[in-house]
C-alpha cells in the first residue's frame, strides 16, 4: 500500500538552484511566457512564481520551434543544460539551453490583453476587467508581492510585539461606525450588516489576549466613486491593552512600519526593483495636532470651509508640508475633535471637545485612523446617550467595558490605501487584486 510521507519529490529544480547547477542538465516547470524567434535561435522566457527564465533553443535541439504546441501561455515543462551568462550591467544570470520541452497544457486562446511586454498597455478598466489573465505580467504581480510583504512584515512584527493573530465574524448585528456606508444583509428573515471594521470585536478581546490584531476585509458601502474607495478592502486592525497613553499606538505603528519597509527591501529586492519603489526611510515620524495643521492649512490654502475635517486637498498639502520641515513621507494628525470621531473614541480629560486620536498621513492620504478607546462603562453609555444611540442594542458590545476591561486603544490601517501610495498609483483600484467599487463586482 502507498503511503504518504508529506515529502513531494520535485523533479524539477527552482531557478535560485540554478547557481549550483551550472554545466548539469536540469528540469524546470513554468510558463512560456514570451516566444522570441531570431533567424537562427530562438529564446523561450519562461515564467515561474516569481521569475522569468531565459531559456533558449540550441540549433541542434531546434526541432522545438516547428512544434505547434510550444505557443506562448502553455504550461511545460522544459530539460536542458545550466549556463551561466552576464547581464549589460554586470550582474550573474543564468539561462537554460533547452533539450527538451514536454507541454503539460496548452491554451485554446491567445490572452485579450498583451501580457508578455514589459507591462500592461491597456486602460485600467480593460486591464480590471481581464483580472485572472493581466496579473500574469510581471509588473502586476509584483504590486501584490509586495502587498503580500506588507500584510506578512505586520504579522510578524505584531507577533514579536506578544500580539494575537484573531479572525472576528464579518456578518454582523450592528455596524461598528454606524452611518450609511454599511451592506445590509437578509439573514434569514433577520436584519444584519456586513462588517465596516473589528472595531467592536477586538476591544472586546483586549481582557481576553491583551493585545490582538486582524488582517481580514471589511466591507464599506460607499455610495461614491473615488480614486481612494472600494467597498471591499483589507483592513490590517490592531488593538492594545494597557495603554499609558495614546502614543503608545502610535508607537507601535512606527515600530510596525519600519519593519515592513525594512522587510520589502530585504526580501521583496527583485518587486520592488521591477516596480522602482522608493521605500521611505523612517527614523521618526512627526506629529501634529489637528488644531495646528488646520490652522497651516487656512493659512496656505484658499477656500477651506470644512473647519472640522480636512479636505483631499489638505491632506495634500500637508504630506508636502512633513516632507519639506521634516524629510517625512509620514505624520501623525492627533486630537481630532469629539464630533468627529466614532463614540468609541476617549475624549482629550485636558479637553473634551478633542479626542486622543490621529490619523497618520503618508504621502499626503490617510492611511491610518486609531486612538485610545473609552475603557469604563459608565462613560461609555454616557458617550452613547449624548450621540443619541441607545446603549442597549449595544448590550455585548458594553459586556467590554461592565465585566472591566484596561485603558487600551488600537488603529485600522487600509491595505491596498498603504500600496497604492507606495507604489505611486493615482487609483486605488490599482492596488487591489480583485477590486470592488460602486460599478464593479465581477471578476
Ligand atoms: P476616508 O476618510 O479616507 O474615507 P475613513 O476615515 O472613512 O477614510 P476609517 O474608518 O478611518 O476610514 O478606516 C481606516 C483606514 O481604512 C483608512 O485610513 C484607510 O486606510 C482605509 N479605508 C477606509 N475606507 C476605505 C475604502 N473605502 N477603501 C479603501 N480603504 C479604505
Ligand atoms: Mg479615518
Amino acid at each position: 500500500m502507498e503511503q504518504i510521507s508529506g515529502v513531494i519529490n520535485e523533479s524539477c529544480i527552482p531557478y535560485s538552484e540554478f547557481k549550483n547547477n551550472v554545466g548539469k542538465v536540469v528540469s524546470i516547470k513554468g510558463a512560456i511566457h514570451n516566444i522570441r524567434d531570431m533567424s537562427d535561435f530562438a529564446f523561450i522566457i519562461v515564467r515561474t512564481a516569481r521569475e522569468l527564465i531565459q531559456c533558449v533553443y540550441s540549433p541542434e535541439f531546434s526541432e522545438y520551434r516547428k512544434d505547434e504546441n510550444v505557443v506562448e501561455q502553455a504550461a511545460a515543462k522544459l530539460t536542458g543544460l545550466v549556463v551561466k551568462s552576464e547581464t549589460r550591467d554586470g550582474s550573474e544570470r543564468y539561462e537554460l539551453q533547452i533539450h527538451n520541452i514536454e507541454i503539460l497544457s496548452k491554451p485554446v486562446a491567445i490572452p485579450p490583453v498583451v501580457i508578455s511586454k514589459k507591462q500592461i498597455n491597456c486602460d485600467l478598466s480593460v486591464n480590471l476587467d481581464n483580472r485572472p489573465v493581466t496579473l500574469r505580467n510581471p509588473k502586476e504581480r509584483a504590486i501584490f508581492k509586495i502587498q503580500e510583504g506588507i500584510q506578512r512584515g505586520f504579522r510578524e512584527y505584531l507577533t514579536t510585539q506578544g500580539f494575537t493573530e484573531v479572525h472576528t465574524p464579518k456578518i454582523n448585528f450592528a455596524g461598528a461606525e454606524g452611518g450609511t456606508n454599511v451592506f445590509n444583509l437578509d439573514y434569514f428573515g433577520k436584519k444584519v450588516y456586513l462588517a465596516q471594521s473589528p472595531q467592536l470585536y477586538k476591544q472586546a478581546l483586549v481582557p481576553v489576549y491583551e493585545r490582538v490584531f486582524e488582517i481580514a476585509p471589511v466591507f464599506r458601502a460607499e455610495h461614491h466613486d473615488t480614486s481612494r474607495h472600494l467597498n471591499e478592502y483589507i483592513s490590517m486592525d490592531f488593538e492594545m491593552g494597557y495603554i499609558e497613553s495614546f502614543t503608545d499606538i502610535m508607537n507601535m505603528e512606527t515600530g510596525v512600519l519600519k519593519y515592513i519597509m525594512n522587510l520589502l527591501k530585504t526580501e521583496y529586492a527583485p518587486e520592488i526593483d521591477l516596480l522602482k519603489v522608493v521605500v521611505p526611510e523612517i527614523d521618526t515620524i512627526p506629529c501634529i495636532r489637528f488644531k495646528d495643521a488646520k490652522e497651516l492649512c487656512v493659512k496656505k490654502l484658499k477656500n477651506i470651509t470644512d473647519m472640522k475635517d480636512f479636505e483631499p486637498e489638505e491632506e495634500a498639502f500637508l504630506g508636502k508640508w512633513a516632507k519639506q520641515q521634516y524629510n517625512s513621507d509620514f505624520l501623525f494628525v492627533t486630537h481630532y475633535l469629539s464630533k468627529k470621531r466614532p463614540f468609541y473614541t476617549m475624549d482629550d480629560p485636558e479637553d473634551p471637545e478633542v479626542t486622543l486620536s490621529f490619523d497618520l498621513l503618508f504621502r499626503g492620504i490617510e492611511i491610518t485612523s486609531g486612538g485610545q478607546r473609552v475603557h469604563d462603562y459608565d462613560m461609555q453609555v454616557e458617550k452613547m446617550k449624548k450621540l443619541g444611540m441607545n446603549p442597549e442594542e449595544f448590550e455585548t458590545y458594553l459586556m467590554l467595558h461592565k465585566y472591566g476591561a484596561p485603558p487600551h486603544g488600537g488603529l485600522g490601517l487600509g491595505l491596498e490605501r498603504l500600496t497604492m501610495h507606495l507604489l505611486g498609483f493615482k487609483n486605488v483600484r490599482n492596488a487591489a487584486m480583485f477590486p470592488r467599487d460602486i460599478n464593479r463586482v465581477s471578476p
